[in-house]
């Protein structure tokens, strides 16, 4: 299951921090909000360390579809009704800056990257929606027009076209910036302590802290856990599907998302909330999409990756909280990560040398607005369900009934335990209590791992953690 940006570069590895040391900042998680937040920091003279818990880019950054784009699905008119035409100008203003500002970057440092500028579209088969997201879009000052012709043989009514976006090779960009910074690999931030972070064979004591973890592990203060879910979505490699310039998304729940890299043709889609896919059939879904729209090709590579979501569909970036002046956080980015890292950076960047940025309050996580309580509930329902399943629901299977690559919750003389049964018959038992706040946690079948319904984090087989925010693995027997 490895991406196929993970199949064609091979990154730089860095130490451990052995030791303690001092710096202006330090940046925990090197994916590409951190260390796009680092290069800022650093081209601004601020002396920036980075500790990353496993490599460069080895979270959800390594299995990105890497569009850089503002155009966030079909969402301009949306965002006008929800949060007035001036946040929704700054909102497409951060982002069409971050995009610009990768092309800069790129140029100035002679990246070399796979840049290429594209097109980007939102296809729907709804005429009035088409129609209302052109103008919405126009009315923030996007040069975007509605077109009926698409590349890709999706049945639709039409598309909306940000001209002027791009797509690139996420880990090549990564790789070349991180050889400018000071990175300490396989170095997981273990505490943090107003100024001072601890790792397992150092410390390093700084004046500000960035959180750029994906989803933040410091549960008090921020309560990240209570405003964001995670959503699971999976990806293949397509061979002979055929050539397309732009890069394409569908409006609505099971739509699906294309671009090019070279040969091969990205198709994504199949999503759901992160831990949520007990019957499987991800992969399978998107290769049934495949052999019906691309009847000619062959998939040569399969992967998926998860992202935060806020309420509001803005990500936070900004103060971590109120009591922590010095903390600063960026997450939340609703699966249009290059961008909002860019965002993050540009932001943050400013945030630390105080310097006034036209669009903080756009995405200050200490907002709050009474639209976002309906889906606080809902996650908050959700999480509860998590919880609570793991004392009132009486698991059905028994580890004798369980198929050959099958994985579940099963009774076990010693009570509940999560079981996976490999296709040789040997049996994994792990515990089936997430460590991060305790819900219970179950099988996902496509990606044989134990994932968390109420928070997202993912555990592997043998209990090792795989995604936070849990930093540790669960108990293996
Ligand atoms: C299927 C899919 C496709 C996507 N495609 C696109 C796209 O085309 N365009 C787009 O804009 N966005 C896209 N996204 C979103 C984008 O990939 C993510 O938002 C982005 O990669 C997140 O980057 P990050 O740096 O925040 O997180 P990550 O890349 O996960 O980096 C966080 C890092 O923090 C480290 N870490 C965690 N805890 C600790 C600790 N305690 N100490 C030290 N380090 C720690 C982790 O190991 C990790 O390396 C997609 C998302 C999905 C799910």
């Amino acid at each position: 299951m490895e991406s196929i940006w993970c199949k064609t570069c091979d990154i730089k590895r860095y130490p451990e921090l052995e030791g303690n040391v001092k710096t202006d900042v330090v940046v925990i998680g090197a994916g590409m909000a951190g260390i796009l937040t680092a290069w800022q920091l650093e081209q601004a003279g601020v002396h920036t360390v980075v500790l990353e818990a496993d490599t460069i880019g080895a979270g959800q950054t390594q299995n990105t579809t890497a569009k850089i784009t503002s155009q966030h699905g079909m969402f301009c008119h949306s965002f006008i009704e929800k949060k007035g035409k001036e946040t929704a100008e700054k909102y497409v203003q951060a982002n069409q800056a971050a995009v610009e500002e990768y092309k800069r970057i790129m140029k100035e440092q002679e990246i070399a990257c796979d840049l290429s500028e594209r097109d980007a579209y939102v296809y729907s088969g709804e005429e009035e929606k088409l129609r209302q997201e052109a103008e919405a879009a126009q009315s923030l000052g996007i040069d975007a027009s509605l077109e009926r012709q698409i590349e890709v043989p999706v049945s639709c009514a039409g598309v909306v076209r940000f001209p002027g976006q791009a797509q690139f090779h996420p880990l090549k960009f990564l790789g070349a910036l991180a050889e400018k910074l000071k990175i300490y690999e396989h170095t997981p931030a273990t505490e943090v302590n107003e100024n001072l972070v601890k790792t397992p064979r150092g410390s390093v004591k700084a004046d500000k802290i960035v959180f750029a973890t994906h989803f933040p592990f410091i549960n008090f203060p921020g309560l990240y856990f209570a405003r964001m879910h995670q959503e699971r979505s999976y990806v293949i490699a397509l061979e002979n599907a055929g050539k397309i310039s732009g890069m394409y998304i569908g409006d609505g729940e099971n739509s699906l998302s294309f671009r090019q890299y070279e040969n091969y043709l990205l198709l994504g889609g199949a999503a759901h909330r992160t831990g949520e896919n007990r019957t499987g059939g991800r992969y399978e879904k998107l290769k049934e999409a495949a052999g019906k729209l691309f009847p000619q090709s062959s998939v040569a590579a399969c992967w998926s990756a998860q992202d935060c979501i806020t309420a509001d569909k803005i990500p936070f970036i900004g103060p971590y909280a109120a009591d922590r002046p010095n903390w600063f956080v960026a997450t939340g980015f609703q699966k249009w990560g290059m961008s909002s890292s860019m965002v993050s950076a540009m932001l943050l960047r400013d945030q630390i040398c105080e310097i006034r940025n036209p669009f903080e309050e756009v995405f200050a996580p200490s907002r709050f607005s009474m639209e976002e309580i309906p889906q606080l509930m809902k996650d908050g329902g959700k999480a509860v369900k998590g919880l609570t399943k793991r004392f009132f629901h009486l698991p059905s299977e028994t580890v004798n009934a369980l198929e050959p690559g099958h994985g579940a919750v099963v009774e076990t003389p010693l009570g509940k335990a999560g079981v996976y049964k490999s296709e040789k018959g040997e049996v994994f038992q792990v515990d089936v209590v997430c460590p991060h706040m305790g819900c219970e946690l179950s099988w996902n079948p496509d990606e044989r791992s134990w994932d968390c319904p109420c928070h997202g984090s993912r555990f592997d087989c043998e209990g090792n953690p795989m995604e936070g925010p849990a930093q540790e693995g669960i108990p293996y027997e």
